[in-house]
């Protein structure tokens, strides 16, 4: 039987209106007043308190097949989120509890029970759940632990440093003992971070030299691996950072998602060959078996202060698209998060 608290008529949610070429403009999305339903049997209502906007959702606006299919023209996005049960018609999800689930991008969100995770606020911020406990924590801890082969003593360059992704994988390595870690991030005030606060050994601006140059002095050793978050440039100059039988996780290639021609790099590849390098691409839906180690390190690691976490909010829905853009333009430090308040 549905158990419900007060429902509204109707709630808003963006929706994309236009496929973007090349960067994307407000123009392209709309935030629309849709119908709130109850829930159908199965199914839970929920108010959404949070909802992440990531890199990945640039990809999602192009017509383009992959491995996670478009957002349709003039229907709701979708991402994650985290939010309140307002109404329950599924066994054992009750109206009050809290849950992590796929359908942001909108104030209210009708979703499967079984498409719904149960999570507690009492252990940690809901936002969390969306970074450094969710997705994005978990692409780190796979990537790194499992992708790279990281172990003990090994240098590691990680790119978008600052980022989400980026700014647990230098701590992660730092904690399980990495002889040297480096990264790179888009502003001086980030470098900062990255060697106050976070730990690195050494941090370097891409905007104020050449990558290849700059990690060559940050690391003048070499590499044993190189997290890349960006691609491009960074990916270039990893390659020719990288020891002999160095590991690469080709983690994302932010730098180039907004490009209209193909890039142009990285033109060393034939490097791979004389170092046995080993490249290899990661996507974090692979790695979910890693969830109850990745989640019981990461908890044990915030609680003993070792590990640090920053997330940058943006309030209101009516900013969501805004704060998507910005994150693609470096305006975030840690995880960009929208937090809803009406
Ligand atoms: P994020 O790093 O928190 O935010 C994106 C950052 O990218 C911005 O803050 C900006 O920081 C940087 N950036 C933007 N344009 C750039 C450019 N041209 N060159 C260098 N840096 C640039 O995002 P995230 O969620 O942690 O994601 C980081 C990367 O991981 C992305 O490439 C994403 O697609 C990827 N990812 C992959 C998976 C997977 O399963 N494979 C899962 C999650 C994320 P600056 O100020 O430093 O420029």
């Amino acid at each position: 039987m549905s158990v419900s608290t007060q429902i509204p008529t109707t709630g808003r949610a963006w929706h994309l209106v236009a496929r973007p070429q090349g960067w994307p403009t407000a123009a392209d999305f709309a935030l629309r007043e849709v119908p709130v339903t109850e829930p159908a049997p199965g199914r839970i209502l929920v108010r959404n308190l949070h909802m992440s906007v990531d890199p990945y959702m640039r990809g999602r606006m192009n017509d383009v097949k992959s491995y996670i299919p478009p957002f349709q023209l003039d229907q709701p996005m979708d991402g994650g989120a985290v939010g309140e049960v307002i109404a329950s018609a599924a066994e054992g999800i009750n109206v009050g509890d809290h849950v992590l689930h796929g359908l942001g991008w909108r104030e209210y969100a009708e979703v499967e029970a079984a498409h719904a995770t149960k999570v507690d606020g009492s252990l940690a911020p809901l936002s969390y759940y969306l970074g450094i406990l969710g997705m994005p924590g978990l692409t780190a801890y796979a990537g790194l632990f499992e992708t790279a082969s990281f172990k003990e003593g090994d240098a590691v360059f990680v790119s978008g440093a600052a980022g989400a992704v980026g700014s647990l994988v230098g701590q992660f390595a730092k904690i399980k003992g990495a002889s040297r870690v480096i990264g790179s991030a888009g502003s001086d005030e980030k470098v900062a971070l990255l060697t106050g606060k976070y730990g690195f050994d050494a941090a370097f601006n891409y905007k104020n030299g050449p990558v290849a140059q700059q990690l060559k002095a940050a690391a003048p050793e070499g590499i044993d691996v190189y997290f890349d978050n960006v691609g491009g440039d960074h990916l270039e100059a990893a390659i020719g950072s990288l020891k002999v039988h160095g590991r690469a996780t080709l983690c994302g290639a932010i730098a180039q998602y907004n490009d209209t021609e193909p890039p142009a790099g990285p033109r060393n590849l034939a490097l791979v060959i004389g170092k046995r390098l080993r490249l290899q691409g990661v996507l974090v839906g692979d790695h979910t078996g890693l969830q109850q180690t990745f989640v019981q390190d990461v908890a044990g690691w915030l609680r003993s202060g070792e590990l640090q976490y920053d997330e940058t909010v943006v309030e209101g829905i009516e900013n969501g698209v805004a704060a998507f853009l910005g994150m693609l333009r470096g305006e975030n430090t840690g995880k960009m998060i929208v937090s809803f308040t009406r």
